[in-house]
């Protein structure tokens, strides 16, 4: 069965909308963003450097950098040659860290070979880590300390419309996350550790997936295999969050063309579970979002104001 997510009449889950909570979401940042300038006189500004001309890369710097703008920030791209020196990078996320009018630093990923993607993101200063990936944030988030750390914006994306779904109490909640990345996996086990659940995370030596799926209230599926998750895998009255984003042939659309498929089987799964996040249309507008949430929250921390409630 294909189709529509948002236009299936046979669908029994709740489909959540991530476009629409992720449109919320900006427009509440836009809103606060004027408050803090009218309150501090900041404006947050988010610098994305882009080293390379990869065209997938430029269309992600090109969709974060207008939604800066929708947000009200001050928005610089820095899109550097793809055989610029390790040491002229460095330079200049520092120079980007000693700018006070420039509260978050995204360095978009891959970068080339021949540069060290972890002395990179090392480098930048952990207060205007707005992608959540430096070694500060990860132990903030890891002992808790939610108020200090910047999280990485998919899992906050994840976590945030859990909330939504939820209500604010996720405690007690029986949560799988299959997938162990720095990116997603780790952090959003966190995450709702720090909502009291019962986490478990599963990976690719897990033994007998099906079975442990179908135990959960909640399944975070971060493991970049299409449809991986089958729909009888998902219990009853179960939560899917759909992070995958894969790429497969679609000979239907025409000779050469292709569509996106998330990690979890949607069109079975949704004759399951209670809700799920569609793909397109889930978290992927969610992490652009949160990214806009981050650098606000980075500016107001630098204001010495209250972070920002979403
Ligand atoms: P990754 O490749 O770093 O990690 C994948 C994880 O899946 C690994 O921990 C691995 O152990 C696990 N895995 C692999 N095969 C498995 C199997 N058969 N059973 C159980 N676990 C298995 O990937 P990632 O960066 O975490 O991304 C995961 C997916 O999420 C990808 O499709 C990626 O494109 C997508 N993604 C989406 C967004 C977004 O904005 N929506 C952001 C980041 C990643």
């Amino acid at each position: 069965m294909t189709g529509d997510p948002a236009t299936r009449d046979d669908a029994s889950a709740e489909i959540i909308d991530g476009k629409a909570v992720g449109e919320d979401i900006v427009a509440s940042v836009r809103a606060q963003t004027e408050a803090l300038r009218a309150a501090s006189n900041v404006t947050p500004g988010l610098a994305v450097v882009l080293v390379g001309a990869d065209p997938a890369s430029q269309v992600y710097v090109r969709n974060k950098s207008v939604k800066a703008e929708a947000c009200g920030f001050k928005s610089e791209q820095h899109t550097m040659p793809a055989d610029m020196s390790e040491a002229d990078l460095l330079d200049l996320v520092g120079r980007l860290n000693a700018d006070p009018s420039i509260h978050g630093i995204l360095v978009q990923l891959p970068l080339p070979d021949h540069i060290d993607e972890t002395r990179v993101l090392r480098a930048i200063d952990p207060r205007k880590d707005v992608d959540g990936f430096h070694p500060i944030n990860v132990g903030l988030l890891s002992t808790g300390a939610l108020e200090e750390a910047l999280v990485p914006c998919t899992p906050a994306g994840c976590h945030l419309l859990l909330k939504r779904r939820f209500g604010a109490d996720l405690s007690g909640r029986n949560a799988l996350v299959i997938g162990r990345s720095n990116i997603v996996g780790k952090p959003m086990a966190q995450l709702l550790l720090s909502e009291s659940c019962t986490v478990t995370v599963a990976h690719s030596r897990t033994r007998d997936l099906p079975a442990l799926c179908r135990s959960m209230d909640i399944v975070v599926a971060a493991v970049g295999r299409p449809e991986m998750v089958r729909g009888d895998w998902i219990g009853p009255g179960a939560v899917a969050i759909d992070v995958g984003i894969n790429r497969i042939d679609a000979p239907e659309k025409g000779p050469g063309k292709a569509r996106l498929v998330g990690d979890v089987c949607f069109d079975e799964a949704v004759g399951h579970a209670a809700a799920i996040t569609p793909v397109p249309g889930g978290i992927g507008p969610m992490t652009i979002a949160m990214l806009m949430a981050n650098t606000l929250t980075a500016a107001c921390r630098a204001a010495g104001v209250d972070d920002p409630r979403f």
